[in-house]
């Protein structure tokens, strides 16, 4: 899809110089893509960009690949056939030129219906970045927004969230539930038919498939029989807030469009899954939005997983437009309602009496410092020149690598003040 408009700055210039680059791939080494703004394209380089991009489509197309998984599931278990390499299912006429591949074989009906775990994930961190939720954390959110009484869920690249909801609808009677995924990673169209999944970048909201996808999505979002529709999403972290945050309000006025009434004002209801670094990037997008201590967990993410040996602690929360008291944190896993914030906390989270909030990030129990003004972590201390908190460890006003959350150079993401806005 479109790529996007980036601006170069050099250190000391006030204006940089614009460019654009792929919105999906932040590693040139993924996608090469690059044009200077006014840079003028000669016909050549455009055939050839033409070119190259036709010869890296995928070798079906999502209808076929809904025909093809019709013929598959019509094979006897033993030649039911996945390549390992391909990723991609095979059909006994196809065996021949993946001979030299690792296939599985025997492929059974609960392995299709759960392909987030015959798929190996594409960990790149710059471009797919895809870490599966625990099944206690998927379980948590389907079993909150259920409770919360919404039926139907947008997920956005919530591969794991959407195969727990089809599994189950196919699974049990009673279970109204539906989703929809929107996903770039096109190995699921597999799985899933036309109106289960759309090829989608949330870089640029584009749909790969067209306008019958965009209204594919527009049609699941009306509310029709009064079920309610609410979009989680988990994007990968390393991603733009302000890509992403703008591509999700275009989902948000899919929603309100719907409606001829226009929703009397209210803003369709989401999940964002993010670190809670990134808290102050996503309310200045999004100022309804408020961060539940939730900590969501991960399988196949080093560091945001339960351990065996107690807890990891994440630090992936979901921050949502819903009114914070109703998200109901699990009290056997620690969490406590604070009456004066009226929200669930986590149970080292203290509500300090001065800033008169329950004001920790991370779980632990964070100590409120006079002369900043407002709590802090444990680990820091206030250092006079600096005239801040930071760690103990530190070389005063010395680092020079800009910060993580807000690119400005003098202190590490972690110590960034536009993390402290409350
Ligand atoms: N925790 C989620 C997965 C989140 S990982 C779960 O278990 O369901 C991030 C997801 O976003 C992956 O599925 C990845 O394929 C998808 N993704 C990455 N870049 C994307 C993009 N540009 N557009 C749409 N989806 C993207
Ligand atoms: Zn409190
Ligand atoms: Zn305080
Ligand atoms: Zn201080
Ligand atoms: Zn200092």
């Amino acid at each position: 899809g479109p790529a996007l408009l980036f601006v170069k700055t050099s250190q000391g210039k006030e204006e940089g110089r614009r460019f654009y680059a792929c919105s999906a791939c932040r590693d040139r080494k993924d996608c090469n893509f690059f044009q200077w703004e006014d840079e003028k394209v000669s016909e050549t380089r455009l055939a050839a960009r033409e070119e190259y991009n036709r010869n890296r489509q995928p070798s079906f197309t999502h209808r076929q690949n809904v025909d093809r998984y019709k013929d598959f599931v019509l094979l006897p278990l033993s030649k039911r056939r996945f390549c390992q390499e391909c990723q991609q299912l095979l059909l006994p006429a196809e065996w021949e030129k993946h001979s030299d591949h690792q296939f599985l074989c025997d492929i059974t009906t609960a392995q299709l219906k759960s392909p987030s775990q015959l798929l190996y994930p594409l960990e790149n961190k710059k471009t797919n970045a895809q870490y599966l939720f625990a099944d206690r954390s998927c379980q948590f959110l389907l079993n909150l927004l259920m409770d919360l009484g919404f039926r139907r869920v947008l997920s956005v690249g919530t591969p794991r969230l959407h195969e727990m909801i089809q599994s189950r609808a196919s699974q049990e009677e009673e279970f109204s539930v539906r989703s929809l995924l929107l996903d770039i990673d096109f190995r699921y169209s597999q799985f899933y038919r036309e109106d289960e999944f759309c090829h989608y970048n949330m870089f640029n909201h584009h749909f790969f498939g067209g306008e019958a996808a965009r209204e594919t999505c527009r049609k699941f979002l009306y509310e029709e029989n009064g079920e309610r529709v609410i979009m989680v999403t988990d994007p990968p972290f390393g991603g733009l807030v302000e890509a992403l945050a703008s591509s999700f309000k275009k989902l948000m006025a899919m929603w309100k469009e719907t409606e001829k009434e226009g929703h009397d004002n209210k803003e369709m209801p989401m999940f964002w899954i993010f670190p809670y670094f990134f808290e102050s990037r996503i309310l200045d997008f999004f100022p309804s939005f408020s961060m539940m201590d939730y900590q969501v967990d991960y399988d196949n993410h080093a560091l945001y997983k339960h351990g065996k040996t107690g807890r990891r602690q994440s630090p992936v929360r979901i921050f949502t437009n819903l009114t914070p008291s109703m998200i109901v944190l699990p009290e056997e896993e620690g969490y406590r309602f604070c009456t004066v914030c009226e929200r669930y906390v986590s149970s080292g989270n203290q509500h300090c009496e001065i800033c008169n909030s329950c004001t920790s990030k991370d779980g632990r129990r964070w100590k409120h410092c006079v002369l900043c003004k407002r709590c802090v972590k444990p680990s820091w201390f206030h250092c006079n020149n600096c005239n801040c908190c930071t760690l103990q460890k530190h070389s005063c006003e010395k680092t020079h690598v800009g910060c993580f959350v807000c690119g400005k150079a003098g202190h590490k993401r972690s110590a960034c003040p536009s993390l402290s806005r409350t």
